[in-house]
């Protein structure tokens, strides 16, 4: 019998085997399907991450809005699926694709200027409670302040369940101006080739306890009230705070990052200078509305974030939030390898409890502004008010808290105006091992650190590097500048 096979036109036939996904001429690999390669950092510790490369037909599907995401979502549950973003999607949008803004989501009574008023320094501090501290912020102004972080926060934040691959199709994929969420309930979650822009709060608080100090140096700093230029509300510190990191690891596990970007997209913290007179107008008293990029935080664990690029943020990866968190001991794993920060402010990353191990990633920023042991807090507020520098003043790279392990090797510090002080710092924490870094060229020498002595030696060794051999810091720059970030898949 006669084969019809070859009477397919061409057009035809392009036709019918894209739709059959069979590939002819070059192979075309879907990353959408790959799992973390074996033993490539803590999140391959208890055996393959797979996310959604299971998935079912019917659970691999393409989103271009908020809503068909938040639907594709619900609809698979914990079943494995591939979430492919299309274009780019505002999480701050209503069903019919309208943005929703500050107005939108403000509660009734909420007003930023008599909130700001209220709550100024020069009203609010002039007592203070019986440790010496500022009262916490109460009243209807901060009350209708959370009941709109309430509402924003049930919009734009995405919870993703357990077996999800979430991936950029193309290059040119964007999640912005919203939060995704990996809860405790959460694991075996792949994000790949996202770009993560703008996590906007419009409702940032201010923290009249946040960084407060009874500094003598301040003139006219002293627990007493006696008249404006003297008096508690003349010491330094509060600071603004924002509800949400781009991607929030909140007690899930088994989490892959890469090849995804992280910026303020068009809204910089540049934009929001701090709003109070001096001395609560120090450039971190700026109107925050940004929190952390990937925060991993809440008991979480076994988290590799590979090839990423963060840029111009300030606060950027947060392992553990307070020294008396119960649970994290034990937990927080998190690897960093061949990620790219630049214009960043801190925490790159700052660490508690966690074994951390960050190999061949690239810190580049200028430190100028940045605080200096030598001089006093005062004298350095005074010098940062005048600092015209970069958006961000890269000020803490890595940090050591409590608890924590940081095992560092081969990473590139090129650092304007800075060095060792800015690369490594004990924050409540002393073990810091490095072996291979380069600060501006020069080998990383933790006794220049900043804050109390660390130790040079290592609780542990990493053994997880999966496919990656260590480069030598002298190589780094080269494979991270050309093949992190979003887009390069
Ligand atoms: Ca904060
Ligand atoms: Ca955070």
């Amino acid at each position: 019998m006669k084969k019809p096979a070859l009477l397919i036109p061409a057009i035809l036939c392009s036709t019918l085997c894209a739709c059959a996904n069979v590939h002819f001429g070059p192979y075309v690999e879907d990353f959408a399907r790959q799992p973390l390669p074996d033993n490539d950092g803590w999140a391959a510790l208890e055996g393959p991450v797979t996310g959604g490369s299971a998935a079912s037909p019917e659970n691999d599907v393409t989103v271009s809005t908020r809503k068909a995401l938040f639907d594709a979502v619900a609809k698979a549950g914990t079943a494995p699926k591939i979430i492919r973003i299309q274009g780019t999607i505002n999480l701050s949008t209503d069903d019919t694709g309208r943005e929703l803004m500050e107005q939108d989501y403000a509660a009734p009574g909420y007003d930023f200027a008599a909130y700001m008023k209220t709550y100024a320094p020069a009203v609010w501090n002039t007592r203070l409670d019986e440790k010496d501290r500022p009262f916490k912020l109460s009243g209807p102004l901060e009350d209708a302040r959370k009941a709109s972080v309430h509402r924003q926060r049930q919009q734009v934040t995405l919870k993703l369940p357990s077996n999800t691959t979430l991936i950029g199709v193309g290059t040119d994929a964007k999640l912005i101006r919203g939060n995704v969420w990996i809860g405790a309930e959460a694991e075996n979650v792949i994000i790949r080739n996202i770009t993560f822009e703008d996590a906007f709060d419009y409702f940032p608080a201010w923290d009249p306890n946040d960084n407060f100090k009874l500094s003598a140096d301040y003139p006219g700093c002293q627990t007493t009230y006696v008249d404006a230029a003297t008096g508690p509300q003349q010491c330094p510190g509060g600071r603004w705070n924002s509800e949400y990191d781009n991607i929030s690891i909140n007690g899930g596990r088994r989490v892959w990052i890469d090849h995804c970007t992280f910026t303020d997209g068009e809204r910089p913290d540049t934009l929001f200078p701090p709003v109070f007179p001096f001395p609560h107008n120090d450039i971190t008293q700026k109107l925050q509305h940004h929190d952390g990029t990937v925060d991993i935080t809440n008991a979480a664990d076994l988290v590799t974030l590979s090839y990423n690029v963060f840029r111009d943020h300030d606060k950027t990866n947060l392992i553990g939030n307070s020294d008396n968190a119960k649970f994290d001991s034990g937990h927080l794993r998190v690897s960093f390898h061949h990620n790219l920060y630049e214009e960043i402010g801190q925490r790159m990353p700052r660490a508690r409890f966690g074994m951390v191990h960050v190999y061949n990633n690239v810190y580049i920023g200028d430190a100028s502004g940045a605080d200096i042991p030598t001089r006093t807090p005062y004298q350095n507020h005074l010098a940062v008010l005048q600092y015209r520098g970069p958006a961000h003043i890269m000020r803490s790279v890595l940090g050591a808290g409590k608890e924590s392990g940081l095992y560092s090797e081969a990473n590139v510090f090129l650092i304007a105006h800075g060095g060792n002080e800015i690369a490594v710092a004990s924050a409540g924490g002393d073990n810091f091992f490095d072996k291979g870094s380069l600060v501006n060229g020069q080998p990383l020498d933790i006794t220049k650190a900043n804050g109390k002595p660390l130790n040079a030696t290592s609780t542990w060794t990493p053994t997880l590097y999966g496919n990656n051999k260590v480069l030598p810091a002298s190589e780094v720059l080269e494979e991270v500048r050309s093949k992190a970030g979003a887009g390069k898949l």
